[in-house]
């Protein structure tokens, strides 16, 4: 199979689909790779990288969307690039197609196979291809919320460990899944005082099991919350309700309750965000104060280590790319139902049912 890369065109996306180290797997596979040139840029892989992977290097993204079987990206395909894709032609991405018809009704009429990283499914449950940038956000929320800390960013000048002597930050983490995990390792591995809320009995079980002393656990209910929200340097909002947008557990009110230059870090922010005075912000401008709390609200957090994700990406979606291209798309789902809940769009129909039922679709 001849699988493709094209440079990533949306707006401050510096991720890409293959690193140089998929491309050669591929390749050892027998199969060829086209790589547009300078599409390794934002994760500092080279032309020269990707040749010496075997891969050949276009001019371009045209040769890609005009000659390749596959073609493997990270968001969802920009305007201009659906107008170029092709009937039969599978493309291997993010898609998020639910809110987006335009990009539907696009995809559809190009007769592409679309198949949808976060759709794709494994058999220890969860979604395998969206967990590596939750793992991402939930870790950099730590380091965003230690930023913020400082005084010059309006915080209260507090070092999450602290020295020896004095006191270390008071972390709170509202939600106890993959990001909520992965923010506790990070807060505790600093030296913070890191308690974890979640509603989930087997969350907290989970958690208490893994950190032992090192974090505390607590039902997430009102009063709980208000009382760790009020003593806490640094918050961080980690929670999900599948298909929901995300609860809004820490109001206005409460934050004239907490300490001035205390930090609330959104990760849940792209599903509206679970503080009643979050807004989206973005990498050039992550933060700004309410009521004397700094907000961090950033929607596409793992994009600021674009390299960091690319091949944690990379780790999750390569055996699938490698199973596609050997068997073809038709035999490798038949081998892996996972895989086969990634198809969002066959032969100009929408096939996944929360797509179609959310946009008026027929399966
Ligand atoms: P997850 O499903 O692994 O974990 C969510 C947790 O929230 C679960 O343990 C659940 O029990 C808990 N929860 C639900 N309601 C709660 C409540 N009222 N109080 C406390 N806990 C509650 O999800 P995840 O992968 O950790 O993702 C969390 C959020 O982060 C999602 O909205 C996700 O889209 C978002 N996210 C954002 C970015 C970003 O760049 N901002 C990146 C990755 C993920």
């Amino acid at each position: 199979m001849r699988i493709g890369c094209p440079r990533e065109i949306k707006n401050r996306e510096y991720r890409v689909g293959l690193t140089p180290e998929s491309a050669k797997e591929l390749v050892a596979h027998g199969h060829q790779v086209w790589i547009e040139s300078h599409a390794g840029m934002g994760i500092g892989a080279t032309d020269a990288e990707y040749r010496a992977a075997g891969a050949t290097i276009v001019d371009g993204p045209g040769p890609i969307f005009a000659e390749c079987d596959m073609v493997v990206k990270v968001k969802e395909p920009q305007a201009e690039e659906r107008a170029q894709l092709r009937e039969g032609q599978i493309l291997y991405t993010y898609l998020h197609l639910a809110p987006d018809p335009d990009q539907t009704a696009d995809l559809i009429k190009s007769g592409v196979i679309a198949i949808a990283y976060e759709t794709v499914t494994s058999k220890e449950g969860g979604l395998p291809l969206l967990k590596p940038m939750s793992q991402v956000a939930g870790r950099m929320s730590i380091h965003a919320g230690a930023n913020a800390l400082e005084k010059i960013h309006g915080g209260r000048g507090v070092l999450i460990g602290g020295v020896p002597g004095v006191m270390p930050a008071n972390v709170v983490i509202i939600g106890g899944g993959v990001v909520g995990f992965n923010a506790a390792q990070m807060s505790a591995g600093m030296g913070g005082l890191t308690t974890i809320l979640d509603r989930d009995p087997e969350v907290l079980e989970r958690v208490g099991t893994h950190f032992e002393s090192r974090a505390c656990t607590r039902f997430s209910n009102e009063a709980n919350l208000l009382d760790a929200v009020r003593n806490a340097d640094l918050v961080i909002g980690a929670v999900l309700i599948p298909g929901a947008a995300a609860p809004k557990l820490v109001t206005r009110a409460m934050l004239g309750e907490m300490r001035p230059g205390a930090v609330l870090v959104d990760v849940a922010i792209d599903q509206g965000g679970c503080f009643e005075t979050s807004h989206a912000t973005t990498h050039d401008d992550p933060t700004y104060i309410v009521d004397d709390i700094v907000h961090y609200c950033v929607a596409n957090m793992p994009g600021a280590v674009a390299r960091t994700s690319t091949y944690a990406l990379n780790n999750v979606t390569l055996p699938h790319a490698l199973r596609i291209a050997d068997l073809g798309w038709r035999e490798a789902m038949r081998a892996d139902p996972h895989l086969a809940q990634g198809l969002n769009i066959h032969a100009g129909r929408v096939t996944y049912g929360a797509v179609a039922r959310e946009l008026g679709h027929d399966l």
